[in-house]
């Protein structure tokens, strides 16, 4: 295992530093080297492994549907998305896709939907997605146009849902969609979609730099039972927020170990790489950037645990979680960037473990609120702060 001294920091308990040194050594076996070039293979293949190695538990809440605890453990989930990421992306993603997809069903989902849905979901067993994001509704969420109209005992839905990761590959998705009950966010519901619904296709997979599961998902006359809704109508904005308030400090995680082990790569390289009669890392440039890029790692940890850790006391983390996932995505940028510089040339040849680092990162500065969205939130809470 890299550095692992963070792990000794007060915001972990012993059984934290526990779960992320298991967590590694399986990693190494069993997830590092899932690299076939099928991607949606390789996605199905990491979700069984986890879900066999027991980590998808983390992913739920619940024992009685399978979860490792009553909550969610933000810490928990923060380490294994940080230790997976450093093995493999697309490992960190099968696991993050499980906990954001079935999230609204582990928060406000009748017993019913829990053990339908739950139980699998954290065997590895069924596939998760969670669709909010529109054509024409991204940052701004509440301008979303899917609609579905109430007719009996059914909802018809209408529309289109964009980015949605897991698209084409899940079982069921969170299809977030406007009801109508009252104007803007307080007429949104959430309804679960099982993949196969008649009305209901995928209608276009899209491509991305780093390639993950990924479609846009069209909704005609698509209809779907009342007891598939999850939490109660006009419910569904709530829904969807706090589901992305759990994971929001997980994606700080991510970005955290994509850094490391960029920090790890460009450590390794510039200790071997002969030059001038001397390595790399005896020139103090190179020191220098390795002492910025293990500074920023740190500064980026120290504010992606505070805020598992104060999620964890039950405390409201709205600023901290934008704080820890605005400074770990624009910093891991920053730190693979180096990394890469360090590597010269063969820094940017295809699939070499900076580049595919380089490609993996950019995403996460715009998913699940780009940077500019969460300094919005920060400067909010620190204006409402002032003005109290
Ligand atoms: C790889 C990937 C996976 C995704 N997975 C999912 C998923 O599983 N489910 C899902 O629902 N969605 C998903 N998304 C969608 C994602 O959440 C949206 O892309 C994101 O919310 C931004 O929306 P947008 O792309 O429409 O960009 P826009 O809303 O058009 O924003 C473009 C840019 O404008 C800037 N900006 C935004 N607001 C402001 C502001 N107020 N002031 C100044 N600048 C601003 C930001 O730089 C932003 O990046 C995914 C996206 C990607 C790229």
């Amino acid at each position: 295992m890299a550095d692992s001294s963070y792990l000794k920091w007060p915001f972990f308990e012993p059984r934290h530093a526990q779960l992320a040194q298991e967590l590694d050594a399986w990693a190494a076996q069993h997830a590092a080297h899932v690299h076939s070039g099928d991607t949606d293979g390789d996605c199905r293949q990491l979700v069984r492994a986890l879900g066999a190695g027991g980590w998808l538990r983390h992913a739920v809440a619940g024992a009685e549907n399978g979860g490792a605890g009553a909550q969610i453990d933000t810490r928990a989930i923060c380490l294994i998305r940080e230790t997976l990421a450093r093995h493999n992306g697309l490992a960190d993603f099968a696991f993050a896709m499980q906990g954001l997809g079935s999230g609204a069903i582990s928060l406000a989902g009748t017993p019913e939907q829990k053990q339908r849905y739950l139980g699998k979901v954290a065997a590895g067993e069924a596939i998760a997605a969670f669709a909010l994001s529109e054509p024409e509704a991204g940052s701004d969420v509440a301008a979303m146009a899917c609609e579905a109209r109430l007719e009996g005992d059914h909802y018809v839905v209408n529309g289109e849902k964009t980015w949605i990761s897991n698209g084409g590959i899940a079982d069921f998705y969170v299809v977030f969609v406007r009801t109508g009950e009252a104007p803007g966010a307080r007429g949104i519901s959430a309804l679960i979609v099982d993949a196969g619904t008649p009305g209901f296709e995928i209608a276009e997979r899209i491509a991305v730099i780093a390639p993950h599961p990924l479609a846009r998902l069209k909704f005609t006359d698509c209809r779907v039972p009342v007891t598939q809704r999850v939490g109660e109508g006009g419910e569904g904005f709530k829904v969807a927020m706090r589901t992305l308030d759990v994971f929001r400090t997980s994606v700080a995680a991510a970005a955290l170990g994509f850094a490391r082990r960029a920090l790890d790569e460009a450590l390794q390289r510039a200790t071997t790489r002969r030059m001038f009669g001397g390595v790399l890392a005896d020139f103090q440039l190179t020191q220098a950037r390795l002492a910025q890029m293990a500074t920023q790692i740190d500064s980026a940890a120290l504010l992606t645990y505070r805020a598992a850790w104060q999620r964890d006391q039950g405390e409201n983390v709205t600023r901290e979680a934008a704080m820890a996932k605005m400074t770990a995505t624009e910093n891991a940028q920053q730190v693979i960037d180096a990394a890469v510089q360090i590597w010269g040339g063969l820094g940017v040849v295809s699939e070499q473990p900076v580049e595919r680092l380089y490609r993996e990162i950019r995403a996460l500065r715009i998913y699940e609120g780009a940077t500019e969205v969460q300094q919005l939130i920060i400067a909010r809470e620190l204006l409402r702060g002032a003005s109290a």
